[in-house]
């Protein structure tokens, strides 16, 4: 309470009527101002406005950088903002992680130990080269691109902000479908979007991001854009596209009312549910 005056009735009475005044004020200039088409995410185009802000879809911190094969990375990609990240790992290796999603995964494993479910990172960041040479060794092996690791440049890994998140059971183990049905696996996918995480390769939408499904690969995307997508079922491609689809004035649905119903002008279904 330091600082606090005490303040009279008729003080009070002043401060009250000059609050009334400038309330007035703001009001009537809102309503001079002319809207000007386009400016931002929130003023309505047509009659439906995107979900996620202006501010957020100019992504200033980079948090929903899309990587995949048709939008790689360069070799000279890479964060500034690496840390080594404290949650636990899978081996005594250092796992590295972008500053602030290394704070939100701990945080995610402290709500998950809190659950009684023990989470451990396997995989974090990892650089353009060793991306080409994990690709390299696995074609090596397989003969074949079965689409489990990524060619260098157009792994999630690279951006820093893909975690890939397993519980025990599953450490030196081969990873697959079936740790959806683990209580870790569930667990995370109801909740990892509360801490800004969202499954990055859902089931089903195999054809959108060209991976198969992985229930461990956490991307960070931040709180806001996390819930959005989690609540509307769409991936990272399909929130760009819904974003250009919007910009191109084709955006027909959606909005604060139905955040994942939606279609373009031409009819297509692009995203939605
Ligand atoms: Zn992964």
């Amino acid at each position: 309470m330091d600082g606090m005056v005490p303040v009279s009735g008729r003080q009070r009475a002043v401060t009250g009527r000059a609050l009334a005044i400038l309330l007035f004020i703001l009001v009537v200039s809102n309503l001079l101002a002319s809207p000007v088409e386009g400016t931002t995410a929130t003023a309505t185009e047509g009659a439906y406005s995107f979900p996620l802000s202006d501010a957020i879809m100019s992504d200033p911190d980079g948090f929903l950088i899309l990587v995949n094969t048709d939008h790689p990375l360069s070799s000279s990609d890479k964060p500034a903002d690496l840390v080594n990240v404290s949650a636990r790992k899978t081996s005594s290796t250092a796992i590295q992680l972008r500053k602030p999603v290394s704070l939100a995964l701990s945080e995610l494993f402290d709500a998950a130990k809190s659950d009684g479910l023990t989470l451990y990172i396997h995989s974090g960041y990892r650089s353009y080269q060793t991306q080409r040479d994990m690709f390299a060794i696995r074609m090596e092996r397989l003969g074949y691109d079965d689409k489990m690791v990524q060619k260098a440049g157009a792994s999630d890994h690279q951006t820093g902000m893909g975690a890939d998140v397993i519980n025990k059971a599953l450490i030196g183990q081969r990873f697959g479908e079936s740790y959806a049905g683990t209580k870790e696996g569930q667990w995370l996918a109801e909740h990892c979007a509360e801490f800004g995480f969202v499954i990055r390769y859902p089931k089903g939408k195999e054809g959108v991001t060209g991976i198969n499904y992985e229930p461990w690969h956490l991307r960070y995307v931040g709180p806001d854009a996390a819930r959005y997508m989690t609540d509307a079922g769409i991936t990272l491609e399909e929130l760009w596209e819904q974003w250009d689809a919007y910009q191109s004035g084709e955006w027909v649905g959606g909005g604060d009312d139905a955040p994942g119903a939606f279609v373009i002008d031409d009819g297509e279904l692009v995203g939605g549910g």
